[in-house]
């Protein structure tokens, strides 16, 4: 059990301005794994003075990227020194299964704060371009004090995506992980704190909806990095355009897998099947559609049933376990509604549909597929986020790809076939940030990431990433002038 009483603000951990609290909710035990103070508005503005002050006096945005760098490697060699004790920590605050979570949910983030330590040594901050009329300094300024918003799924992934380039930049943060995940944050504070941040560049403040709104709207918050629901982001990006704050939205998905008719099932399917169900199906990227030629339906169907029946489900801090709870009674609620509404539309379950046998606690839901499902009914073009998957036949390429495209997401998605020059042109109709061919990796750290359509704004990862967090400024110079490195 791990209780936090302060608030990391400024440097210091602080006694909070309220006296509510956040219990985080063991999913698998339903018993409490950890408690943290809730933020008011009150800690939302001290916060916010607090990176506003570290901005505009302090010594981080006048750092070199390369020094900045240096604080973040820190921090990743920490996490790396700690991945079991930090998987289980998150594990225990949301349910990923352990070994998918000390990979996806710690690896990750301490090989993104690499790659962005990396890139801070690469990335042409100053830039002398010849112009049309004279010489002109092009500097990539940090944007500001930031206001970073994170979801409970990976909720250490994607601080890392945040921070991890928001620090090089040179900006100040202020952090406000989910209510459900306010336990790996608060290590994080911990870890940034050990490494020497100075005091002010971040600042973490657990707080739930209403509070996070008033972040987003506070006058010292130059830019607003999201991750979350598509319903959250279409509010957060209407503020941010009322008062002309950068924003960038990472949101929901609803990813087609495309299997087109000559493919090796046996190859396909362990890479996309894993993909599908990532992270019990609480996952933006998961492959949740799968389009499978007509002529082979009854096939595609009879090997994921076989592999999905074969899927482990229990308590995720064992390391075979391949599918744990979900993170919360209405997150069960609402994966069950989803089922419900499938069988109503007319689609038939081919596997699961209920709660697993012999679990008696936790809120748990059978791996479940859908067949006979139409590319309109609910359960195909809604983000369900839990373990269930419809199965939809095609015609062909082009039918699936407009089938994949039918969808007001697009985010992910990916493509199985034996041929890589047809499977490439799949990937190329298909409007989604990313998309994978004959793979198993969504995201690679090193290149841009993020949603078209009701998916997003604005990409994270590579240098895109990066550029989120920084403003240009042009200073013409008098010729011959070459300023100081
Ligand atoms: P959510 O939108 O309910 O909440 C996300 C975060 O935003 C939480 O910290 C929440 O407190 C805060 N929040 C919610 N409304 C807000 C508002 N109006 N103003 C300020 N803050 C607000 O989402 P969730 O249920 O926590 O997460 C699941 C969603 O996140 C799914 O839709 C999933 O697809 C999406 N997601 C997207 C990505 C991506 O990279 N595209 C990654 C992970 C999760």
């Amino acid at each position: 059990m791990k209780t936090y009483d302060r608030l990391f603000i400024g440097g210091d951990w602080v006694v909070p301005a309220g006296t509510s609290r956040f219990d985080v909710i063991n999913p698998t035990t339903e018993e409490v794994a950890g408690s943290v103070p809730e933020a008011t508005e009150a800690d939302i503005d001290r916060a916010v003075a607090a990176a506003r002050q570290a901005f505009d006096e302090g010594p981080w945005p006048r750092m070199s990227p390369v020094e900045r760098a240096a604080v973040i490697s820190k921090v990743s060699q920490a996490i790396q020194a700690d991945m079991q004790g930090i998987a289980e920590l998150i594990t225990s605050e949301m349910g990923s299964p352990v070994a998918w979570a000390s990979l996806a949910q710690v690896f990750a983030p301490s090989m993104i704060f690499d790659y962005y330590a990396g890139l801070a040594a690469d990335y042409p901050f100053d830039e002398i371009r010849p112009g049309l009329m004279g010489p002109v300094l092009v500097r990539n300024e940090p944007v500001g004090v930031v206001a970073a918003i994170t979801p409970w799924n990976v909720p250490l992934f994607i601080a890392a995506a945040k921070l991890g380039p928001a620090l090089v930049a040179g900006c100040t943060v202020v952090f406000k992980p989910a209510p459900e995940t306010p336990l790996d944050a608060c290590k994080l504070a911990e870890l940034f704190e050990e490494a020497g941040l100075p005091k002010g560049v971040l600042n973490v403040v657990p707080a739930g909806r209403e509070v996070g709104e008033y972040l987003v709207r506070h006058p010292g918050v130059d830019k607003v990095s999201f991750t979350g629901s598509t319903v959250a982001g279409r509010k957060i990006g209407a503020a941010c355009g009322e008062n002309l704050k950068r924003f960038s939205l990472e949101l929901g998905g609803k990813s087609a897998a495309v299997l087109l008719d000559d493919v090796v099932l046996a190859d396909a399917l362990p890479m996309l099947l894993p993909n599908a169900l990532m992270n019990n199906g609480e996952a933006c990227i998961a492959q949740t559609r799968i389009l499978a030629p007509r002529d082979r339906y009854q096939e595609v169907v009879d090997a994921i049933v076989e592999q999905v029946s074969a899927m482990k489900v229990g308590d995720p801090l064992d390391p075979t376990v391949e599918v744990g709870p979900l993170v919360a009674e209405r997150q069960r609620e609402r994966v069950e509604s989803y089922i419900r509404i499938g069988q109503e539309e007319g689609a038939k379950i081919a596997v699961g549909g209920g709660r697993p046998a012999g679990i008696d606690k936790g809120w748990f839901v059978e791996p479940t597929v859908f067949v006979d499902v139409d590319n309109s009914m609910r359960i195909a073009q809604e983000e369900i986020f839990g373990p269930v998957l419809v199965v939809i036949p095609h015609d062909g390429d082009a039918e699936a790809i407009a089938i994949a495209n039918d969808s007001a997401y697009g985010l992910c998605g990916s493509v199985y076939t034996a041929d890589l020059d047809r499977g490439l042109k799949v990937a190329q109709g298909v409007r989604t940030g990313t998309f994978m061919l004959n793979s198993a990796i969504p995201i690679d750290f090193a290149t841009p990431f993020g949603g078209f359509k009701d998916s997003g704004i604005g990409r994270e990862f590579g240098r895109e990433g990066l550029e989120l967090f920084l403003e240009q400024k042009s200073i013409t110079l008098p010729a011959g002038y070459t300023p100081p490195t």
